[in-house]
């Protein structure tokens, strides 16, 4: 492709290989606008005696766009696979790892979500997060971050008793997303609403082919017999369409916040 055929005919040239090239002066969540260094907002840049490509702030830009719209909580901003480390002898947190790592390296050539499964403070929403901030960053997919109980919550908010259904707005970008995590799975009250709910969302993705990453503090054989099993919690035909939409993890250990008090 070239553009332009007066002075200087302009060559295509690949992309910016972001690791050696100097970065853009790209100005986030602040009032100033943005105005690009290189290009000066119009998208291509000129490479002296090469030709021109696309702006490096026109990836960077995208890529930022991506992790603003997957909605990560702040607390969890930091957390990425670098940052992840399994605690000594504990094979089920490496073997975690794995799995994360494999997902991201492999996507979009698989099939099968995760279900990371452990009590509290094991690191399930550490590697969720760090699985879609390691897609969006390497491989510009469109994720989505939800706390599955907030998501019920905006749904039963948005219900209009009129038309007795919810709104849209609310369940687009559940369904649209490409790589969707839906922490807490089971922390509701299950309600039958809730049942009904949460088998519509998960039936939507499962029918699209849509990845789908969960985290549950509830487990399918628990550790006495006081303890709800992720079946009580969720139905067991959730529970069953999720072992063909998910491969389940274990997570053991400690609850890694602890670290912070000693
Ligand atoms: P869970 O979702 O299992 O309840 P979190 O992922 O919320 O646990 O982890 C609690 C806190 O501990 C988070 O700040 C998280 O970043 C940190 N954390 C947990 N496990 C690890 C780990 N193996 N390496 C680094 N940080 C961890």
């Amino acid at each position: 492709m070239s553009i332009g055929s007066n002075a200087q005919r302009l060559v295509a040239v690949p992309d910016a290989e972001e690791s050696n090239s100097p970065q853009p002066r790209v100005l986030l969540n602040t009032a100033e606008p943005i105005v690009c260094s290189f290009c000066f907002g119009i998208g291509m840049e000129v490479m002296s005696g090469k030709g021109a490509r696309r702006c490096r702030c026109r990836t960077l830009d995208v890529r930022a766009k991506l992790l603003d719209a997957a909605r990560i909580p702040r607390r969890y901003s930091e957390c990425s696979l670098s940052n992840y480390h399994p605690a000594k002898n504990n094979g089920s947190q490496l073997r975690a790892f794995n799995y994360a790592y494999r997902l991201v390296r492999e996507y979009p050539a698989i099939d099968r979500g995760l279900l990371f499964m452990g009590t509290v403070g094991v690191g399930k929403t550490h590697l969720s997060v760090a699985i879609l901030r390691e897609l969006i960053e390497k491989k510009g997919v469109s994720c989505l971050f939800y706390e599955f109980g907030s998501l019920l919550k905006e749904i039963q908010n948005s219900y209009n008793p009129v038309s007795q259904s919810s709104e849209l707005k609310v369940l687009a970008p559940i369904f649209e997303a490409d790589v969707l995590v839906l922490d807490e799975l089971g922390a509701t009250k299950p309600t039958e609403w809730v049942r009904d709910t949460m088998m519509q969302i998960i039936n939507a993705r499962y029918n699209d082919r849509k990845l789908t990453i969960f985290t549950s503090n509830y487990h399918d054989s628990p550790y006495n017999q006081t303890e709800e099993t992720l079946a009580d919690r969720i139905g067991e035909r959730l529970r069953s369409r999720l072992y063909e939409m998910c491969k389940s993890v274990v997570i053991e250990g400690e609850d890694y916040r602890r670290e912070y008090d000693s």
